[in-house]
């Protein structure tokens, strides 16, 4: 039996990292942990406890509630699909609305927050056989991770994408602010302070802007099965 690394993936908002790590832990047999999710739980939290006035993050006010703030994933046997709980009830469905993208960069920035949740997800992956996917896996999650992938996308093929993908769910947007929503998260997630998007040394890029999905997972899968088989030869 080969040996069970992680496998961090890295890059872009809606560039398609939840699809290819979803793909590579299938394949594998490994756990999926979505850590967008986390900090999406944390933005749909503030808005629902009313911690956003005019536009602004009331910080003092989340950081005195940190601690009230638990979030966790659970299987849905209705779907088959895990799911966000946030203390405890389903929201996943709302933290995927345009209302949370928008002021998910309110909190992602926050050092307290990131303490929080890198926390959380370091111990999900304690055990190995976890694909991560967010902006800051390779570099602060899992600085070790035996896989880094860092994917891109040409923005206007990215906003297609999530464009599609909420349509198909029955959510009502516009193209323009679906792109408007992944060029100012581009920005912020790149320049802010905490734990910037940045291309870990040695990921691996992928930018998929014109490939299918099916090449990107053959390109994935065949950085992780070079690793793994260096692994094994190690052990
Ligand atoms: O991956 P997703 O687009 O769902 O992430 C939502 C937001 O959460 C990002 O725009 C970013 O601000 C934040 N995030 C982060 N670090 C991660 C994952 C997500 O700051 N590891």
């Amino acid at each position: 039996m080969s040996a069970r690394i992680n496998i961090a993936i890295d890059g872009f908002s809606s560039c398609g990292k939840s699809t290819l790590a979803k793909q590579l832990a299938r394949h594998l047999g490994y756990t999926y942990i979505d850590s967008g999710a986390m900090y999406r739980a944390v933005a749909l939290y503030v808005l629902q406890e009313g911690l956003v006035k005019d536009g602004k993050l009331m910080k003092d006010a989340l950081l005195d509630r940190l601690d009230d703030i638990h979030i966790r994933f659970a299987h849905d046997p209705d779907t088959g699909r895990s799911v966000t709980l946030l203390n405890g009830r389903n929201v996943e469905k709302e933290i995927r609305g345009m209302d949370v993208s928008r002021h998910v960069t309110l909190v992602s920035p926050v050092p307290e927050v990131r303490a929080k949740l890198v926390k959380l997800q370091q111990a999900l992956g304690e055990e190995k056989g976890v694909v991560m996917d967010g902006r800051d896996i390779g570099t602060v999650v899992f600085p070790q991770a035996a896989v880094k992938l860092y994917m891109t996308a040409r923005p206007e093929v990215r906003a297609r994408r999530r464009y599609d993908e909420l349509k198909s769910k029955g959510v009502e947007v516009d193209y323009a602010s679906v792109l408007d929503n992944i060029e100012r998260r581009d920005e912020d997630d790149t320049k802010r302070a905490a734990d910037p998007l940045i291309k870990a040394p040695t990921a691996v890029e992928i930018d998929n802007s014109d490939i299918s999905q099916e090449e990107q997972f053959r390109l994935a899968l065949a950085v992780v099965e070079r690793v793994l088989g260096k692994e094994v030869a190690s052990r």
